[in-house]
């Protein structure tokens, strides 16, 4: 894919690549020019591919793409991620492992002793996965390890994990019953949040977790995770406790445990939010 493709259209085109997915369409090939077919003749079968991944999109798939784009720019909150179209092109080692605790561990796998992005050389001391039921219903998703996490190398551990529990044990779960993971896998240092390049080069791989275990819902928590799936700068006070859809999840943005042990105050919104995740899952609350 050639560096100079437009940002947008670049978006565009991997959400169109994600559609062939769901149909289950993995495999593309590209398409000769047709400059170069009416001098070298027909291509053979398996040339013959989707124009959309075209290196050089044809006008209808450029303008159609452009359609989209238009429309999402007049979204007030776009619902999806933004993608880089070459991670999603790339056939990934889990693409038709039905078993999600297989798949996952393929993804761990392609993850390896990760040096994709700076957070590498920061400080860490191990890259925190995820932890929790593969085929969960509800997944959480914070922004990143903090040092409980890094040294335990699971999420949510400290003492905002211990209120995410209590939050959990509320809805009438248990931590094991829901999957727990972060935007970033790697303890940014000083607990700063995670830049951009960070993120982008990161996330893909909190996709491919979201794709794996397709909960119902997915429950971001803190303003890093809801603005990092639904593609917006705005403020997560702005946005909290509505519904989005995110593929083929519902999302539910609500504030960060670690917000809550500063702003204790905040718990009743909270509790809202989970009470409409809740009611969306069939859970009844935990009897005292
Ligand atoms: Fe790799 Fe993610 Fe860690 Fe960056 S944060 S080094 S992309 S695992």
């Amino acid at each position: 894919m050639p560096s100079t493709l437009d940002p947008e259209l670049r978006r565009a085109l991997a959400e169109r690549v994600r559609y062939y997915r769901e149909l289950g369409i993995y495999d593309f090939y590209r398409r000769e020019s047709r400059a170069a077919q009416s001098t070298e003749g027909a291509p053979a079968a398996s040339e013959t591919v989707p124009a959309f991944l075209s290196l050089t999109p044809s006008s209808t798939i450029e303008s159609e793409l452009r359609e989209e784009m238009a429309a999402r720019k007049s979204a007030v909150v776009p619902t999806k991620a933004e993608d880089n179209v070459l991670e999603i092109v790339t056939p990934k080692p889990e693409y038709g492992v039905a078993d999600p605790v297989a798949a996952l561990k393929l993804i761990r796998e392609d993850l390896g002793d990760c040096t994709r992005c700076k957070l590498h050389e920061q400080g860490r001391k191990q890259i925190v996965f995820g932890v929790g039921n593969p085929r969960a219903e509800l997944m959480f998703v914070g922004e990143g390890p903090g040092a409980d996490e890094d040294a335990q190398g699971e999420p949510f551990v400290g003492r905002a994990g211990q209120l995410l529990n209590n939050m959990i044990k509320a809805m009438g779960l248990r931590r094991e019953d829901v999957y727990i993971a972060n935007v970033v896998k790697c303890r940014p240092p000083e607990n700063r949040l995670p830049e951009k390049d960070e993120i982008t080069t990161c996330s893909p791989f909190l996709m491919r977790q979201i794709d794996t275990i397709k909960p119902k819902v997915i429950c971001t928590l803190g303003s890093c995770s809801a603005q990092t799936l639904l593609q917006t700068t705005q403020g997560i006070s702005k946005f909290r406790g509505e519904w989005f859809d995110f593929r083929a999840a519902k999302l539910m943005p609500t504030y960060h445990p670690a917000y809550l042990l500063r702003n204790p105050g905040a718990k009743p919104e909270v509790w809202k939010d989970l009470q409409k995740v809740m009611a969306v899952l069939g859970l009844q609350p935990k009897k005292r």
